[in-house]
């Protein structure tokens, strides 16, 4: 980080990080907020309009993490606004169920074949850990397959060498996790379908399920290779294991049935979030009905939320899902690729070592010279030429994820205007990059 400088201060933003520094642990409700891998003043944001932020010291920035994923239709979407303004007018929760909460689970079962029936909640976490339940319930069996560098959320379970925020700060564990509550987890390298078998063979019977990101993006985009994602259905299938995929990254947003649409492998249970929310707390779990059935009240799991399919959230969510069509996927695939070229284009020209790893219109960049599969592969990446990176495009107004594990977002906002902002300050961040120093 010594050899990343900041190129302009923030006071506003200083000072109302300051503040919130004493009343909040680090300053912050989420941790990679808090810009430590990069270092700096985390930017407050005050407003969105399409593809722009402007920040609370009046800098307008082309965002490029659109929310951590939700906001695929840019930023204050007009027909979205409208939908909540609508709904906000007759209340904002009842507590008992309504029509919204019907039509979008309606979208979501027409959109995605494996699922017969979802229940919504409220976060990505609330989704995968009711899932992991509801697995182990229909079961009858403790264990979980998860793999190293895949985040779900901060299910107690799974932060086990999980992505995002714990792949940031490199964490290892986190204090606060029982040994009983990891105990039950198997954490397994990506990609690698012989450890996978060779774990089902090693507790034959006791594996409740696999969990896999559908296509990861937590530890920077890594796809998984040909025949992964069947290869676990299969040895799921042959063991009497059901097969978790969490799209609450990729659903919705890597095309209209999210992953499952691109490799049309078929979970017994799928997680979603971010983009069916329209950018509120929105989230959902789904899929075989005799495996959904045993969810209280139908069944004997259980599972509940004061918040659950709030009027509002649904309403948002519903009014994104709705606009998202062919023509709107279409664009989004457009912007990604044109902003990937111009990035490597920019780092190839400056002689840095990259390597632009794509999921669909999802895409992130590691600064290093081989593909990258697993987790190990991820971290072996220069990240100090990321923080270089990602301060001179600060500078100049664009705005990247803070950290070198996060996948990029683009929206169908992204207009000529926004990617000549990027263009033209991609040239000074690729020379930054290259200069950088350990
Ligand atoms: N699963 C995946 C794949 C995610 O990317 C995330 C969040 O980034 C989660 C689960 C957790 O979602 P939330 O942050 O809404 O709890």
């Amino acid at each position: 980080m010594d050899s990343v400088s900041f190129p302009y201060d923030a006071p506003v933003s200083q000072t109302l990080f300051d503040r919130a520094s004493l009343v909040t642990p680090g300053g912050v409700n989420s941790p990679v907020r808090a810009f430590r891998a990069v270092g700096g003043t985390p930017r407050f944001m005050v407003s969105g309009t399409g593809p722009y932020l402007t920040d609370a010291d009046g800098r307008e920035y082309v965002d490029l993490v659109c929310s951590w994923g939700p906001m695929i239709l840019g930023h204050a979407h007009p027909e979205v606004i409208a939908a909540v303004q609508e709904c906000v007018a007759r209340g904002t929760s009842f507590g008992t169920p309504g029509e919204g909460e019907v039509a979008l689970a309606e979208e979501i079962v027409a959109r995605i074949a494996p699922v017969d029936q979802v229940r919504l909640v409220s976060s990505g976490t609330e989704a995968t850990m009711s899932a992991i339940r509801l697995a182990r319930g229909f079961t009858g069996r403790a264990k979980v397959i998860k793999f190293a560098g895949c985040y779900h959320g901060h299910v107690d379970s799974l932060l086990a060498a999980a992505g995002s925020g714990v792949a940031t700060f490199g964490l290892p564990d986190t204090p606060g996790v029982t040994g009983a509550q990891a105990g039950d987890t198997i954490v397994l390298p990506y990609n690698d379908l012989e450890a996978v078998q060779a774990a089902f063979h090693a507790h034959p019977g006791e594996i409740a399920c696999v969990i896999t990101e559908a296509s990861p993006g937590n530890m920077g985009v890594v796809p998984p290779l040909p025949g992964f994602n069947q290869g676990l259905k299969d040895a799921c299938a042959k063991n009497g294991a059901l097969f978790i995929s969490d799209e609450v990254m990729t659903g919705f947003r890597t095309s209209k049935a999210g992953w499952y649409g691109i490799d049309g492998v078929t979970p017994d249970l799928m997680t979603f979030g971010k983009v069916m929310g329209g950018g509120f707390p929105a989230a959902a779990f789904g899929g075989r009905a005799d495996v959904m059935g045993h969810l209280a009240p139908a069944g004997p799991v259980y599972q509940a939320g004061t918040l659950s399919g709030n009027p509002v959230a649904t309403a948002a969510g519903l009014a994104q899902l709705r606009l998202l069509d062919d023509a709107a996927y279409a664009k989004v695939d457009a912007v990604s690729e044109q902003v990937r070229s111009l990035v490597t284009e920019a780092l190839a020209k400056e002689g840095v070592a990259h390597r632009l790893q794509t999921a669909s219109n999802m895409f992130s960049v590691f600064f290093t010279a081989r593909e990258v599969r697993d987790y190990e592969d991820a971290k072996k990446q220069d990240a100090f030429r990321f923080n270089a990176f990602f301060h001179s495009m600060l500078s100049q107004g664009v705005y990247l994820p803070p950290s070198a594990f996060e996948s990029w977002f683009v929206s169908t906002a992204h207009d000529d205007a926004a990617i000549e902002r990027i263009a033209a300050a991609l040239p000074a961040a690729a020379r930054a990059a290259a200069e950088a120093t350990a």
